[in-house]
């Protein structure tokens, strides 16, 4: 790969042109890659429970003082601490043996980088530059080129890397350190963001170089994060082969060659381990062609979002896979669907839509965003949930603002930072010579595509009312594809070109195409409508989830607690507290015959069963608005056939 120009950089990193559009002629590095995602910076959030959603995280990265988050990184290169450390995971005892000190500053890092890029708000750009300077002078004064906030330093590492027992994953938590110095590289331009990260992977080119391959498997028995993928990035940074012939290093064959070869072993498996390691094989098939990479990232993800997954997207008990013939006896679980696992599926399929732009891709990234990630924010107090309970009567329980910090915490500061960064995608070059966007999401927002000069409108209240309006605010000279998904539970999609029919698409889940030279003023309307539907847990005939549109339904069990009481600093003891027994309805009827005896009450996503509730009907909410009160996701159907 010869040097890379700034915008090819981050073309290639998949995060798409931050500089004007040069009309440079962008290399075919990447194998196959059909579409490319459009800068964070070209799209802003309109109205909606998304930019609410949005206002809420940058409210709370507000909160947070970095010289808290960046206490122990001073402490272990010698220097005198600025603030006092934050609690949690970050420094009590309780989780000392996790050794995820330092991790929210990596999420941090990320997560303040992208709320810039999509808020363009200065003092979000002022942090991520603050954080980084201090992490220079941390790392000047080590002059090992390692960065951490670890309570014994290096000597986990160490430990690991010497084949001994270790304690903790401090792969894991460095891995986000480098995540966070490359997000605030490409999206706040920080050249000694740059710097630190190179010196960082320099450290950890360095520090393995005498393991042997087996030597080097053996370590990645322990939870490593997303190490292969962060390594592949920096590679494209550089264009140094070292950090290429890390990132492969990095790539746990335990995992990788079952998974290439179509066989899946991932019962019993770390969920959370497992998926950011598929999310670098993926990036490293599109950097290397490699066939292996790419069978495993394909083969996981049907897995995992065909087989695996509630009606959330979300994934997993207790924090791993299970037989998925086990189901219905995880169900009562209050540790079900780990927030991380959704947030890094969304990652996996955001990279293998843009490789593949199939709508099964499109579908489940709708389902999970507006289920689990949505609805892992408090509308009230901006903290995020860990698990997502499935046990039929609990409730949400959400982090404290300063005094949890898990790995949910982290994640979930970056989820609601990073919106706009699915709805739209553009054709790549090559192929097909005309140009082409896609809209993947139904998301209030606006576009501008530097490359051709348009700029796109999209208004809906979607998903309270099922149609969307896209307005071409300004034009292209020359004709486009304009590519809209038709979601696979619509049966039909109505399009209105300035208030003409012009077509009703008959194949849910696929994309529709408008080809046409647009001009300013255009108006497309489309009609998506929205039914119910029973959605069975999998294995289980007589169990199922309430299903509206892409929006899963939980019955609104009351026992409301206040807004505040929920929020907890102990993820072990998720499924003990406000577990009082509650009293859960059961469904009569046959599943198909169900969906026609629920009613709108007339409020927006809100039904009441009528006449099949036992002992009573129930009252049904989306779960992503759902909080502060007790609810029930899955039903028993007692005459189910
Ligand atoms: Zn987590």
């Amino acid at each position: 790969m010869a040097t890379l120009t700034r915008r090819q950089l981050l073309e290639a990193l998949g995060v798409a042109p931050l500089l004007a559009a040069a009309q440079l002629s962008s290399p075919r590095t990447y194998a196959d890659v059909a579409l490319q995602p459009f800068s964070l910076t070209d799209v802003r959030l309109l109205a909606g429970p998304f930019l609410q959603a949005q206002k809420r995280d940058e409210d709370y990265l507000l909160k947070l003082e970095p010289d808290r988050m960046l206490h122990n990184f001073r402490v272990n290169a010698g220097l005198e601490p600025k603030a006092k450390v934050y609690g949690g995971w970050e420094s009590v005892k309780t989780w000392e043996d996790i050794r995820a000190h330092g991790h929210t500053l990596g999420h941090y890092l990320t997560a303040a980088a992208l709320m810039y890029a999509s808020t363009g708000h200065e003092e979000m750009k002022r942090r991520v530059d603050y954080i980084v300077s201090e992490l220079k002078q941390c790392q000047d004064a080590t002059k090992t080129g390692l960065v951490n906030a670890f309570p014994d330093n290096s000597a986990q590492i160490d430990n690991l890397v010497a084949g001994r027992r270790a304690t903790g994953v401090p792969w894991y938590t460095l891995h986000k350190i480098f995540a966070g110095l490359r997000d605030a590289y490409l999206w706040c331009d920080s050249a000694p963001a740059r710097d630190v990260l190179v010196k960082l992977a320099g450290w950890a080119v360095e520090t393995t170089k005498d393991l042997t391959d087996a030597q080097f498997e053996r370590m990645l028995d322990v939870e490593h994060g997303g190490m292969n993928e962060v390594m592949a990035d920096v590679y494209v940074i550089t264009n140094d082969p070292r950090h290429l012939v890390l990132a492969e290093r990095f790539c746990h064959k335990a995992v990788l060659t079952p998974l290439a070869k179509g066989r899946d072993t991932l019962d019993g498996l770390h969920s959370n381990t497992q998926i950011p390691k598929i999310v670098g094989f993926e990036r490293l098939y599109q950097i290397t062609g490699k066939p292996q990479y790419r069978a495993a990232a394909e083969f996981f993800w049907r897995m995992v979002a065909g087989t695996r997954s509630f009606a959330t997207g979300g994934n997993g008990d207790n924090e791993h896979f299970f037989p998925i013939a086990d189901f219905a006896t995880h169900l009562d679980s209050a540790k079900t669907m780990e927030t991380c696992c959704s947030h890094n599926m969304l990652r996996l399929t955001r990279l293998l839509f843009a490789r593949n732009p199939t709508a099964a891709y499109g579908d489940y990234y709708e389902r999970t965003l507006f289920n689990a990630i949505l609805g892992s924010q408090d509308a009230d107090t901006g903290m995020m949930t860990y698990f997502q309970a499935t046990r039929p009567g609990y409730i949400k329980l959400f982090c404290t603002p300063f005094d949890s910090f898990w790995c949910c915490t982290g994640t979930g500061m970056e989820n609601h930072a990073k919106y706009g960064d699915s709805i739209y995608f553009r054709g790549t070059a090559g192929g097909s010579q005309r140009d082409s966007l896609y809209v993947n999401l139904f998301i209030a927002s606006t576009l501008t595509w530097r490359d051709t000069g348009v700029e796109l409108r999209q208004t809906t209240s979607f998903p309270e009312a099922g149609r969307a309006r896209f307005e071409i605010i300004r034009a292209a000279s020359r004709r486009f594809d304009l590519h809209i998904r038709h979601p696979s539970w619509a049966a039909t999609i109505g399009v209105r070109i300035n208030d003409s029919a012009v077509e009703t698409s008959r194949r849910p889940g696929s994309f529709i195409t408008l080809t046409r030279t647009w001009t300013s003023g255009d108006v497309i309307d489309i009609e998506l409508p929205m039914t119910l539907r029973m959605e069975p847990l999998p294995g289980t005939i007589d169990t199922a989830a309430i299903v509206f549109g892409p929006i899963v339904l939980v019955g609104a069990l009351g026992h409301a607690v206040k807004a505040g009481e929920d929020l907890h600093i102990n993820e072990r003891t998720i499924g003990t507290p406000l577990n009082e027994p509650i009293e859960v309805p059961t469904l009569a009827g046959d599943l198909a015959g169900i969906p026609a005896k629920i009613r709108p009450t007339g409020e927006p996503l809100t039904f009441k069963t009528a006449g099949v509730g036992r002992p009573a009907d129930v009252t049904l909410v989306p779960f992503y608005r759902t909080a502060h009160q007790h609810y029930n996701m899955y039903w028993k159907v007692q005459d189910a056939r």
